[in-house]
């Protein structure tokens, strides 16, 4: 896929319908033509009709009406591409950009809320697409107001001089009107990202919401953010609506005195009748080509902003992605080595604005802020072996494991798998290698059984039921009625934390990776479901390389090795009984959690 400045745009994916499009455009003139034709031969039959030749003004009528079919079919065929095309570019975009997504490293996606993407995604593209079949049919439409407008003032030269001004003051003002347009239309979609990032987070958080009473709060956050859109949105119509107004009357003030002028010229017999009947039709035709013009000028700023926007997720500097390199290498052994790791987040925020408000044109990243969470981090964990990480919250137990599973990426030093360095590993080799349960797992809109299917799509029957049955989740989905077939809502909705905990569980256990990584994935259940997920990882002892992250030090009392974790720092390891020992902060942890 292209990157940077060997850009991909709105156009790449056009050009690879070229003929359809040309297709389009093309008939897109020919019904514009149509109007040409249409305007002369009606200016023909009404000068005929006045004098009294109707044999020939019925003639020109026909000629008319032929052209308006003529007209009617190739709007028609125009509409049966557009209908059937851009639903093709669009999903073709729309499928491109959600790979994009896949290939973002997780650092993005911190640094991004839900909303931007789902703006860039699927609604940018959209507005694209909609906006550039529009400009086809305005520049048609341009074209043949152009050609009446070049016949019109070659009638008359005053006429031809009042048109000529005309045109050149109105382009001057929608060039104005565009700039302002620009401005605004941009903070419009800023401020409906921020919308959409909201709501997304409120349909997610409704839970939330409710049980600790946030309706008022959000409320207000809402209203916050419509209001800012709502600002924007009639800043940009109101300046929009005064150019427009401003324009128009221009054109009613030149064509008034033109009416005037091509009476007064009839009346000396200067023109005929059926060139003032065109002269007549000016008005349509200037109004048209201006009111066209502006349009396309606005669509063009519309789709310059969106195919920015849409794009930018292949920008490297904006949206990083996930890097892999190219050993292809089984990790079998499960071997994992932390070597002078070091690790700080980077808040970063995009600058599109000078001090002033002005846009810029190169938008830049700026730090906001930093969290240095590991410095010089060392340990090794053995083949096979189970090894649980403790500390308080906030430590950096979860920031291990990502740097373990390379969601994110260490600063310094390295991080060993099996001895080879994670960023030498290919995906296919990494991803193989290391299973990730998560702290809150997602759980998708399906059946249990399709959920589970995610993992590893050739699984048979009794593969997932093993699986289920490891995680201890077995006996519960038996009580449901249709078993490993229920659906489980967005999200797992129907499930509670702990279920949801347990066929995150299954689902990491049917992978079979030789390293399997737990964050807290016991943290949501009780002590019944806690020992039989225990009993399911004792089970893996031995035969993968285990590492858990818990703050309740039950869970882990059977671990080979535990690492005491402070602050990022690894201040003490042992087995569990050698802990409970030797550090007394352990020992106090443990006796707190246990009254
Ligand atoms: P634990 O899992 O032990 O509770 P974490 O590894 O989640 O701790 O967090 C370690 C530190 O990193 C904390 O100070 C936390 O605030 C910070 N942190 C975690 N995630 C991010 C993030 N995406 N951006 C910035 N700071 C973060
Ligand atoms: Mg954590």
């Amino acid at each position: 896929m292209a990157k940077n400045k060997n850009k991909l745009s709105i156009f790449t994916y056009f050009k690879r319908h070229k003929f359809v499009v040309c297709l389009y455009v093309f008939i897109n003139i020919f019904a514009a033509a149509s109007t040409v034709g249409i305007t002369f031969s009606t200016a023909q039959a009404v000068a005929f009709l006045t004098h009294a030749s109707y044999s020939l003004a019925i003639t020109y009528f026909l000629v008319a009406f032929g052209f308006g079919l003529l007209q009617r079919i190739f709007w028609f065929c125009s509409d049966i591409i557009y209908d059937k095309y851009s639903v093709v570019i669009l999903s073709e975009i729309n499928l491109d950009l959600s790979k994009q997504a896949f290939k973002l490293n997780s650092e993005t996606y911190a640094n991004h809320d839900s909303g931007t993407f789902i703006q860039r995604i699927v609604n940018d593209p959209k507005d694209a697409i909609e906006s550039l079949s529009d400009i086809v049919v305005m520049i048609t439409e341009i074209i043949s107001d152009f050609v009446m407008l070049v016949y019109i003032a070659m009638l008359n030269w005053i006429i031809g001089l009042i048109i000529l001004v005309t045109v050149i003051l109105c382009v001057i003002w929608e060039m104005f009107r565009n700039k302002v347009h620009h401005r605004y239309a941009k903070e419009v979609k800023k401020t409906n990202e921020k919308i959409n990032s909201l709501t997304t987070q409120i349909v997610a958080s409704e839970k939330d919401i409710k049980s600790i009473s946030l309706e008022d709060k959000l409320s207000e956050v809402s209203k916050e953010y419509y209001d800012q859109h709502k600002k924007a949105y009639i800043k940009s119509n109101v300046v929009d609506a005064l150019f427009f107004n401003s324009r128009n009357l221009l054109i009613e003030i030149a064509g008034v005195i033109c009416m005037v002028l091509g009476v007064i010229l009839v009346e000396k017999s200067l023109i005929v009748l059926a060139s003032f009947i065109i002269i007549y039709s000016y008005h349509g035709h200037l109004y048209g080509f201006i009111w066209q013009l502006g349009n396309v000028w606005s669509k063009l700023t519309s789709i310059k902003i969106n195919n920015e926007r849409i794009f930018m997720l292949f920008d490297e500097n904006f949206f990083i992605t996930e890097k892999f390199g190219d050993k292809e290498v089984a990790i079998t052994d499960g071997e994992i080595e932390f070597k002078n790791v070091s690790y700080t987040y980077k808040d970063y925020e995009v600058v599109s604005k000078d001090e002033k408000g002005k846009r810029i044109k190169q938008p830049y990243k700026k730090l906001v802020s930093s969290t240095k969470v590991f410095e010089d981090l060392n340990f090794k964990i053995k083949k096979n072996t189970t090894v649980a990480f403790v500390g308080q919250s906030g430590s950096g137990k979860s920031t291990l494991l990502s740097l373990m599973s390379k969601m994110y990426q260490v600063d310094g030093g390295e991080v060993l798998l099996d001895g080879v360095n994670i960023n030498e590993l290919s995906k296919h080799s990494l991803r193989n290698a290391i299973s990730l349960v998560n702290q809150f797992p997602y759980i998708f809109d399906m059946t249990i059984k399709e959920n589970l299917l995610l993992a590893k799509k050739d699984a048979t029957d009794e593969e997932i039921n093993q699986a289920l049955k490891d995680a201890a989740i077995y006996d519960f989905v038996q009580t449901l009625n249709k078993g490993v077939d229920t659906k489980l809502g967005e999200n797992g909705i129907k499930l509670s934390g702990g279920q949801k905990q347990r066929i995150a569980i299954a689902r990491a256990l049917l992978r079979n990776t030789s390293i399997i990584l737990f964050d807290e994935s016991t943290s949501s259940l009780d002590n019944f479901a806690q020992e039989s997920i225990k009993e399911s990882i004792d089970k893996l002892k031995g035969k993968s390389t285990i590492v858990i992250v818990a703050h309740r030090l039950s869970t882990i009392k059977d671990a080979d090795v535990i690492y005491f974790l402070d602050k990022g720092e690894i201040v003490d390891s042992g087995s569990f009984d050698e802990l409970f020992k030797k550090n007394q902060k352990f020992k106090t942890m443990f006796l707190a959690e246990n009254i």
